[in-house]
C-alpha cells in the first residue's frame, strides 16, 4: 500500500464498525472534521476499522459508505424513521450471506453485487447486530461532542466517548464549578 501523506488522528477508534463509521465525523474545538472527505481518508478508515485487507478504497465504495453513514445517523435519532430504514435496507440488499458446513464446522461467506458494496454492507449488517442491544448505542454525554460508542460495560454506565477526552473535561468543569461555589459561599 502506498504511504499516505497524512494520517488524521481521530479522537475515538476501535468501536464496532457501524459505530466507527459514524465516528468518522468529529468536532475538535469549533472545527468539524470528516475523515471521509477524500479517498485517502477512506483508505485510512478501512485500515483503522480492520476492513482494509478485504476491501479497496474507491469513489463508488466511498459513495455507498456516505449514504450508509447518513442512514445510520438518522436511525440513531429515530430508530423508526422509515426513509432511513429504507436506505439501510437498500444497502443490505446488495449482499447476501451464504452458510455452509466446512469440514464439520459452520462457515459463511458474504457475496456482494459488486466489491464496492463491501464496506457499506459490512457496516450496515453490523448495525443490525448492535441493535440487539439498542440502549447500548449512545452518543457522548458532552453536548458539544458528536461521537458515538457501543457501551460494553457490565452495568451500561459509560457516558463519554473517552475518559481522557470528554470525561476529563466534564470532571474539570465540575471541579471549577465547585471552586466557584466555594468562593461565593
Ligand atoms: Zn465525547
Amino acid at each position: 500500500m502506498a504511504a499516505r501523506e497524512t494520517v488524521r488522528q481521530r479522537p475515538l477508534t476501535g468501536e464496532p464498525v457501524a459505530v466507527d463509521l459514524l465516528n468518522t465525523r468529529w468536532v475538535a474545538g469549533t472545527e468539524h472534521h470528516d475523515l471521509l472527505d477524500s479517498l485517502d481518508g477512506l483508505a485510512q478508515w478501512l485500515d483503522e476499522s480492520g476492513l482494509a485487507p478485504r476491501f479497496e478504497a474507491g469513489p463508488t465504495a466511498l459513495d455507498h459508505l456516505l449514504s450508509t453513514r447518513s442512514a445510520l445517523a438518522r436511525l440513531l435519532e429515530d430508530p423508526r424513521d422509515p426513509e432511513a430504514a429504507a436506505d439501510l435496507n437498500a444497502v443490505l440488499a446488495h449482499g447476501s450471506v451464504r452458510r455452509r458446513l466446512d469440514r464439520g464446522a459452520p462457515a459463511s461467506t458474504v457475496e456482494f453485487d459488486a466489491p464496492s458494496w463491501g464496506p457499506a454492507w459490512t457496516a450496515a449488517a453490523d448495525f443490525l447486530d448492535l441493535r440487539e442491544r439498542p440502549d447500548r448505542i449512545r452518543g457522548c454525554a458532552n453536548p458539544g461532542c458528536v461521537l458515538h460508542f457501543f457501551d460494553t460495560s457490565k452495568n451500561g454506565t459509560r457516558r463519554w466517548c473517552s475518559m481522557s477526552g470528554c470525561g476529563n473535561r466534564a470532571k474539570a468543569a465540575r471541579h471549577h464549578a465547585r471552586e466557584r461555589a466555594g468562593r461565593t459561599a
